[in-house]
């Protein structure tokens, strides 16, 4: 506690963990053994750096930037970066510790890392913000390549950043190095499906744990919170699959469409003209309803919602909030987001029989077609749409079977927690100790 003071949201992912581990422990000694638990929660290096840059009135801003090489038993350090005013080294090391696992599912050869910075993109300019990643890369080229650790996206940092970071990473190392980060252009290196690959891939998971009951998204009514790139191509999703999301969210606000989202102007009003969900709703008329500051998780109180989809950031989904949606009939909750649901509310979903798959299983499409975007660099090629998102859906469903027969195999059906936590860490685990003390 002491090593990790301070940092509450690490402590309460490294708990959810641990908790499903005793009976693991138990069936395999030898984990105890070579002190693997504790091993597996300390990160193999922490990097913490200043990143200086100048603003448009010509002031030096400071910011803090951070990278955590989590855990390479299975291969380079993978995961995204984070530009958000309330980014901390707890936050980091949460959010890296999650990856661990959930790339250990996907069954890719890719370890576990994350990065980010406290940097606020929100209203800077588009030179801030191109000055700001050139200062970042700076300093982060030297911990990073395609064999030692391969950042992406995460909340702040799209296309848009990983272009300028991918710039001066080229311009620092003279060295056109695709594999160095992933969720870049398509154009230049990038993966087709991979902008949709977190949202896709948490519906595909979401389908296959209907599946288990008979039921499907046909007809299904939705709720996605949040309304950036997860979001958005979830709500893509369950449109294609005959559902009807109803409602979206920003950190502002929830529009309600009770006949159902317009994604195409969400799209542009989001992605193009990067404005908020009130000024969607300005746009839609009286087809939308906006509730500055409301809680979607509400709605449940007042129209049938059959799946809920928190997509936008951790704790955001809280013990009060389950009880309202398991009250009123949901059937399946999938987090999109890193940890969105609090321990509290996942209780009382696995206590009412809702299907509940945590993020590290639902949202492991992302991470997955990343690394479908390192072997096309790796070849030197590039897989259609169709392709690439089909590798996608069969990803999903080997998470959500492998899911599945862990939690049957130790005693509890139909316990994604249980079976993502305990089938992840099995293959970090084993790989870790054919390894040796390192
Ligand atoms: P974006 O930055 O594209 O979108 C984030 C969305 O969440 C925005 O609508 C934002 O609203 C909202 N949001 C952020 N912080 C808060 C907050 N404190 N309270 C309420 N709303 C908030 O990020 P992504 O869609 O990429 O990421 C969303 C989640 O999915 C994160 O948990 C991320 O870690 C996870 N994830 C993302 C992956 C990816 O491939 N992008 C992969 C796997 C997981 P506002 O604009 O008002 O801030």
């Amino acid at each position: 506690l002491l090593r990790n003071a301070g940092e509450v949201e690490f402590h309460q992912a490294t708990r959810e963990v641990f908790e499903s581990l005793g009976r693991v422990v138990l069936r395999h000694p030898q984990y105890a053994d070579a002190s693997i638990l504790q091993r597996i929660c300390e990160p193999e290096r922490q990097i913490i750096f200043r990143v200086p840059w100048i603003d448009d009135s010509n002031r030096v801003q400071i910011n803090r930037g951070f990278r955590v090489e989590f855990n390479s038993a299975l291969g380079p350090y993978k995961g995204g970066l984070r530009f958000h005013p309330s980014v901390t080294l707890g936050t980091v090391k949460f959010l890296g510790f999650e990856q661990i696992f959930k790339n250990a599912l996907t069954g890719m050869p890719i370890g576990g890392g994350k990065g980010g910075s406290d940097f606020d993109p929100k209203g800077k300019s588009e030179l801030e913000i191109m000055r700001f990643c050139q200062s970042f890369m700076t300093e982060l080229y030297r911990h990073i390549g395609e064999y030692t650790d391969v950042p992406a996206g995460d909340i702040g940092v799209g296309g848009r950043e990983i272009g300028y970071l991918f710039g001066q990473y080229k311009r620092i190392t003279n060295r056109y190095e695709s594999g160095v980060l992933t969720g870049k252009g398509v154009g230049w290196g990038g993966s087709r499906a991979r902008t949709e690959a977190t949202g896709y891939g948490a519906v595909f998971f979401t389908e296959q744990m209907l599946a288990t009951r008979g039921e499907s998204f046909d007809g299904a009514r939705v709720l996605v919170s949040g309304s950036g790139n997860v979001a958005i191509y979830a709500i893509e999703k369950v449109h294609q699959l005959g559902g009807v999301v109803v409602a979206c969210s920003d950190s502002a606000g929830v529009v309600y469409d009770k006949d159902g989202l317009d994604l195409d102007l969400l799209r542009e009003v989001k992605e193009n003209q990067r404005g908020r969900l009130s000024d969607y709703a300005a746009l839609r008329g009286s087809a939308s309803e906006y509730r500055a500051g409301g809680n979607i998780w509400s709605l449940a109180a007042e129209t049938r919602i059959d799946v809920a989809l928190p997509c936008a950031t951790q704790n955001e989904l809280h013990e009060e909030d389950a009880r309202v949606l398991a009250a009123n009939g949901v059937r399946a909750v999938a987090e999109g987001a890193n940890m969105p649901c609090t321990p509290d509310a996942v209780r009382v979903f696995t206590e009412a029989s809702v299907l509940f798959a945590p993020g590290k299983a639902a949202n492991a499409g992302g991470v997955a077609t990343s690394a479908l975007e390192m072997q096309q660099n790796a070849s030197r090629d590039s897989w259609t749409f169709e392709h690439t998102e089909e590798r996608l859906a069969e990803i999903m469903r080997g998470i959500h079977e492998s899911c599945a027969t862990t939690a049957e195999e130790y005693g509890e059906p139909g316990n994604y927690v249980l079976g993502a936590n305990i089938s992840g860490f099995t293959r970090v685990a084993d790989a870790m100790l054919a390894q040796g003390v390192i």
